[in-house]
This record gives C-alpha cells, sequence and structure tokens, in this order.
C-alpha cells in the first residue's frame, strides 16, 4: 500500500518507520527542512511510563477556578472561541470520572511504546542519550503528596520517600527539607533527547528503501473525490497515496478542517531551556511548580508550563527567566552558559488520550494528539496506527483511542 505520512514530528517519524518496516511504500512530507522542528524537538526528555495520568479530573476541575484567576503561574489561559470549544469538552471530561478508564489505556499505550522502542533500538542503534534515569517527583504540599501515593498493587515499583530520603537519592538537590512534603521514586523511568532521536530516525529513514522524503514541502489542501482522500496539494505538485496518516502535531487541526472534520485539539504552549554540564543523576519533576528536569549527556534539560494561548511560538523571555530561576534554586545547575530558549506546541484532546486510527473520512488516518507525551507514547501510537491500518489484532486496546469518542 502507498502510505503517505503528514508530518515530520517524533509521531510522523515512528509513523512512517513502522509503516515501512511493515512493507508499506511510504511518503514523507513536512514543511521544515529538518525533522522533530516543532513540538519534538527540545521538550521535557522524560519518557513517562508510570506516570499518564489525564490533565482533566475531578482535582483539575476544583482548581480551575484559582487557575482562569492567575493563582497558578505554571498555567496561563487567554480564551479565544477555539479554547472555549475546546475547554467546554474538557469540562464534560474532568465530570465524567473517566479518569481511571483513560489512565489504564494510556499505561498500555505507554507499556507498548516502551516494548516497542526497545525492539527498534535492538535492529537499528540509535543514539540519543536513552537512559533508565529512574524519575524522583518532588511533592511541596502536603495534600498532593497524599492523593499520589502510588497504590499497593502498582503495576510498576515506587518507592514513596521522606523529604530527607529525596536529598539522599539526588544530592544535587539543594531544596531544604522543610520545604518538601516528600517524593515519589520510580526507579524504572527513562529520559532521552527527543531532538536528537527524531534525527537519528530520520537519517535512518532517508536510507530505507521502501521511503520518499519531501521536507520543505508546506501541505495545502486535501484533494478528495467521490468522498475518498487521495492527494494532498504542495508547491511541487499533488502527492497521491492509498492512505493520509495525519500526524501534523498542533497543525492536525487545520489540515482536519479543510478535509470538512473537527478534531478536538488544542495547542497547549510550554518553554524549556537546556543547561550545559551534567548535573542531575535522576529525572525530577517538581510537581508543585509544573517543572521537569532530565539528564541529558552533558546537559540538563528543564521543561514546564501551559499556556492555553493560542498557536503562538514566540519564546517569552518571562517564562525562561522563570525556569532559569527555579533551576538555580531547585539544584546547582544554573548559569553554567547558554541555556539554548525553546517553546513549542503540545497538541493536547480534552482526555489526555491521542487520536488514532481511521477518520471519517476514508483514506484519512489519524496519529496525532498525544499532548504531554507525545515522546512517551510516540512507538506505541505508531505501531498501534500500523496494526490498525493492516486490519490487524492491535497489541494494545485500540478503542479508548478512536476519534468516534469525541
Ligand atoms: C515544553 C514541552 C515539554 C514536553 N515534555 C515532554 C516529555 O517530557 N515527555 C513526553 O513524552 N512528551 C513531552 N512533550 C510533548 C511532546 O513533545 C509532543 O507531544 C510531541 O512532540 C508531539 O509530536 P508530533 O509529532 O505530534 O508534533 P510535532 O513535533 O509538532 O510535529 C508536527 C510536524 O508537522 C509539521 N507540520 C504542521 N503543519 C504542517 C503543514 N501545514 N505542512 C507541512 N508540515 C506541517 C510541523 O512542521 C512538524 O514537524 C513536551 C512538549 C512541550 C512543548
Amino acid at each position: 500500500m502507498k502510505v503517505c505520512v503528514l508530518g515530520a514530528g517524533v509521531v510522523g517519524l515512528t509513523s512512517a518507520w513502522w509503516l515501512a518496516e511493515a512493507g508499506h511504500r511510504v511518503t514523507l512530507v513536512d514543511r521544515h527542512p529538518c525533522p522533530g522542528a516543532e513540538a519534538s524537538a527540545a521538550n521535557g526528555a522524560q519518557l513517562s511510563y508510570a506516570f499518564v495520568a489525564p490533565f482533566a479530573s475531578p482535582a483539575m476541575l476544583r482548581k480551575l477556578p484559582g487557575m482562569l484567576l492567575g493563582g497558578e503561574d505554571a498555567i496561563r489561559v487567554a480564551p479565544d472561541p477555539e479554547l472555549i470549544a475546546w475547554g467546554l469538552r474538557f469540562l464534560r471530561v474532568c465530570a465524567s470520572g473517566e479518569v481511571g478508564r483513560t489512565t489504564a489505556a494510556q499505561l498500555a499505550l505507554a507499556a507498548l511504546s516502551r516494548a516497542e522502542l526497545a525492539q527498534l533500538l535492538q535492529a537499528q542503534p540509535l543514539d540519543f542519550g536513552l537512559r533508565t534515569a529512574g524519575k524522583l517527583v518532588l511533592y511541596r504540599k502536603a495534600g498532593d503528596f497524599v492523593e499520589a501515593r502510588p497504590s499497593p498493587g502498582a503495576a510498576v515499583a515506587q518507592q514513596v520517600l521522606t523529604p530527607a530520603e529525596c536529598l539522599t537519592l539526588e544530592p544535587s538537590l539543594k531544596i531544604a527539607p522543610s520545604a518538601l512534603a516528600g517524593g515519589i521514586y520510580t526507579p524504572s523511568e527513562q529520559v532521552g533527547d527527543c531532538g536528537a532521536f527524531c534525527a537519528q530516525l530520520f537519517a535512518r529513514l532517508r536510507r530505507h528503501s521502501n521511503v520518499e522524503i519531501r521536507m520543505s514541502t508546506p501541505i495545502g489542501r486535501p484533494i478528495v473525490k467521490r468522498g475518498i482522500l487521495t492527494g494532498i496539494a504542495t508547491d511541487a505538485g499533488a502527492i497521491e497515496a492509498d492512505r493520509f496518516v495525519l500526524s501534523l502535531g498542533a497543525g492536525s487541526k487545520a489540515f482536519a478542517r479543510a478535509c470538512g472534520l473537527t478534531l478536538p485539539i488544542y495547542p497547549v504552549k510550554g518553554h524549556s531551556i537546556t543547561i550545559p554540564g551534567d548535573a542531575l543523576a535522576h529525572s525530577v519533576t517538581d510537581y508543585s511548580r509544573k517543572i521537569v528536569y532530565a539528564p541529558l549527556d552533558g546537559a540538563t534539560r528543564v521543561a514546564g508550563f501551559a499556556d492555553f494561548k493560542g498557536y503562538d511560538l514566540t519564546i517569552e523571555p518571562a517564562r525562561i527567566a522563570t525556569l532559569e530561576k527555579a533551576a538555580s534554586a531547585t539544584f546547582d545547575i544554573a548559569g553554567k552558559g547558554e541555556n539554548s530558549p525553546w517553546a513549542g506546541l503540545r497538541p493536547m484532546t480534552p482526555d489526555s488520550r491521542p487520536l488514532i486510527g481511521p477518520s471519517p473520512l476514508s483514506g484519512l488516518y489519524l496519529n496525532t494528539g498525544q499532548g504531554m507525551l507525545g515522546w512517551t507514547l510516540a512507538c506505541g501510537s505508531a505501531r498501534l496506527l500500523t496494526d490498525l491500518i493492516e486490519g490487524k489484532e492491535p497489541l494494545c486496546p485500540a478503542e479508548p483511542f478512536a476519534v468516534t469518542r469525541f
């Protein structure tokens, strides 16, 4: 089958690889000259297989009024008509008691993702700083810590730590124990540089005999004949295929709209800095400040914030200053040189579950909306998509990710 993958972020690249390996003739299209140039470039670098709880929850509903009044610095909201429509769906999900179902579905997809990444690396040794560094989640508020305690039957081994134990585990921390309620440590969690992974997988795709690459190619209007998507228009002419995979990240909604479909995806902006120098032994999430720290080869990635403010990709100096200040207050790492400021848009659905599988438009498949967890879920999403396109029994439940839920 000829399959055209729209988008060369981490989700499009993995889709292209899994499809090509399954024997399909793949065309990969992106507007940038290089792969992974948008949300996948400099994200938080956490392969967060155990922490997949959705953003929408009854607890979020309780916090929402304070957030909307500006009480939470990590989250900023500037309402627009698109956000209001998305937000109404988000509120319905918060009230629906779907947290358990979503978490179970995401855990299954995350486990598949971990297994598929390991298999990929056996065949293709890619160098992107993958490390089982373990993740320490720090809680500054006693209430948050109590809510977060793992259940005794949790699938993954986790340790509940006192403030003093957190500091012993991660000696680079310089928070006073009295400022912490405690921590949860998950030794099996991994880190890796998503941008480097994209570059390396792209190099393999370039050499793959089943793959044609069309970079620097903005995707124009869809070409629909007798109710079937048969092509896409580009400046360099139409690209035709038997199936199309929509993996345009935050841009997925616009292409879907041109196809007559409404996808509930909103761009949620985040920022990061990359501080040169090895400092951390583990990946750390500062839960109260919504900032994550990941050790990469020779650097520390610091990322955070969820700004609901439309598609503007400007790197905001105030956000970068907050990350730098938080890093220097939490660890002894800031101020060691150029910090490579960056901003990206997470493609978020109201229930935090990606959209994977056929769309209502014949010929168009979806693999998008991975939101906060696109790096973690990419390889599993690609495998699930490939199995669905081929009509095979999927290796994890597919129904929770079907677009028909909206
Ligand atoms: C600050 C921040 C921290 C994060 N931390 C983590 C983390 O620690 N762990 C984790 O798992 N996830 C994390 N994420 C989420 C993760 O980065 C995203 O979910 C993931 O990168 C989305 O990948 P994607 O391929 O869907 O989108 P993108 O990487 O944005 O790729 C979409 C591609 O589509 C192309 N495109 C769009 N429109 C068009 C068009 N019209 N024509 C041609 N090409 C087009 C773009 O050029 C782009 O290359 C984080 C995100 C942010 C912003």
